[in-house]
């Protein structure tokens, strides 16, 4: 896995002291061990601060153990390959639909992909900083696809996943996020977790960002017609973080300081979920 990942673990051990946590240097002292004495300098010592503990890990938060998928939406060579997009793939409900799309974009041509896949990847290091395992549906921003049957299929191992968009009305008016969950759920199991999951996405982005209620009650909406989720067989939720034609949103989309704050509500909610 990635090479973050391998050093995580004695940051969190020498910053947190997370209960829970085993083979961090927490020697019991009822149980002392004289067999194998442990040389001075093999100890955590407060004077000499790891350089690494500069990391945005926020205390308390303790993902290790825990898988998370992270899809973010369309791909930036989405626009430039139409056949492949175009191409007919399950869509989870009997019928086919495009494999992809291109996505939608700021008034000033910022394009969603852009933007979810900024997301993403503030999110992910938030994820991996936590302790997480995470898997994404796409490596980089420049290639196409993969198509919406594969953005379900691809998080079978993870705990959840995470689909990140946003929303292209055409209405300069319309403002806000909302969650979209599959309805009906791939199980019943499914089904209930997805929903729990629409509701803690739904509630930590209302911390931060309006909730567009036109979609549904919590701004969630919930709709059967979306491969990716269809597809999913873990608790999953598409997040339109907001709309790229409303200009104030735009201007929150396009800053770093703006997709920081999104990549934040989401790992609340995921952490929330947990
Ligand atoms: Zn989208």
């Amino acid at each position: 896995m990635s090479p973050r990942h391998s050093v995580l673990v004695p940051v969190l051990c020498a910053t947190l002291a997370l209960p829970g946590l085993t083979g961090c240097g927490a020697n019991s002292p009822s149980t002392p061990d004289t067999s194998t004495p442990m040389a001075p300098e093999a100890m955590s010592s407060p004077t000499s601060p790891d350089p690494r503990n500069t990391a945005t890990t926020k205390p308390g938060i303790d993902l290790s153990g825990r898988t998370v998928a992270i899809d973010p939406g369309h791909n930036g060579g989405n626009a430039s390959h139409p056949k492949e997009i175009n191409r007919q793939v399950p869509d989870g409900r009997g019928g086919t639909k495009a494999c992809n799309t291109t996505g939608t974009s700021t008034n000033s041509d910022y394009p969603e992909t852009d933007f979810n896949w900024a997301v993403a990847q503030k999110l992910e290091q938030e994820l991996d900083d936590a302790g997480a395992e995470v898997v994404m549906s796409r490596d980089d921003n420049t290639g196409v696809g993969p198509c919406v049957d594969e953005r379900g299929t691809f998080a079978d191992d993870a705990d959840l996943m995470v689909s990140i968009h946003a929303n292209g009305s055409e209405s300069a008016q319309a403002k806000g996020f909302h969650v979209i969950v599959a309805e009906p759920g791939s199980s019943d199991a499914v089904e209930d977790d997805s929903n729990r999951l629409a509701d803690e996405m739904s509630n930590s982005m209302a911390d931060s960002f309006t909730p567009n209620t036109a979609y549904g009650k919590n701004a969630i909406s919930r709709r059967p017609d979306l491969a990716g989720l269809n597809n999913a067989s873990v608790p999953a939720v598409i997040v339109e973080c907001g709309e790229m034609r409303n200009p104030g949103e735009a201007k929150t989309m396009e800053s770093e300081s703006g997709q920081q704050k999104y990549a934040d509500a989401l790992m609340q909610g995921i952490v929330d979920w947990y």
